[in-house]
């Protein structure tokens, strides 16, 4: 495969504090399967939400705002 392209890893969350939705994306780059907590800020309301991440991927990590739609996807929660 090409080593030289790297992307991101895509994960949507909901804002327990005002719905917002949005995605959280970073790179993968862990050789192991250890996992961090971290908290991640929403982009809409900056409430905290602590999410399990690859450790290292905290320091790749982009918050963006799901504007896209409103597709009524439930998925369960988490
Ligand atoms: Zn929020």
């Amino acid at each position: 495969m090409e080593p030289t392209v790297r992307e991101r890893k895509r994960e949507p969350y909901t804002c327990a504090g005002c719905g917002a939705r949005f995605d959280v994306a970073y790179f993968d780059d862990r050789q192991d399967s250890v996992t961090v907590l971290h908290d991640v800020g929403c982009p809409s309301c900056a409430r905290a939400k602590s999410i399990s991440l690859p450790q290292g991927a905290e320091r790749t990590l982009q918050v963006e705002l799901d504007d896209s739609g409103v597709e009524a996807e439930d998925g369960g929660g988490d």
